[in-house]
């Protein structure tokens, strides 16, 4: 499946600043967008945001980050 020529969460054309993402402290260039682990939706840089996870690469949009980087409130106590 190719990428969409467009951001699926902000709609802008993909073109160079858009593609340079995030990874820690670093930075990764792509060739496309790059597509959210969880809900693949394909995103650029700003609403895509590139975490080391483990011994991998997690690729996840601001919604799904939010959700992910957040504690869970605690449950039962
Ligand atoms: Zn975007
Ligand atoms: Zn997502």
């Amino acid at each position: 499946m190719t990428p969409p020529s467009t951001c699926q969460a902000c709609r802008r054309i993909a073109s160079g600043a858009l593609l340079d993402y995030r990874k820690g402290s670093g930075v990764v260039h792509n060739d496309a967008f790059l597509q959210c682990d969880i809900c693949e939706r394909f995103a650029c840089a700003e609403c895509l945001q590139v975490y080391d996870i483990l011994s991998g690469y997690d690729f996840l949009c601001h919604a799904c980050a939010q959700a992910f980087g957040n504690p869970l409130p605690h449950r039962g106590h």
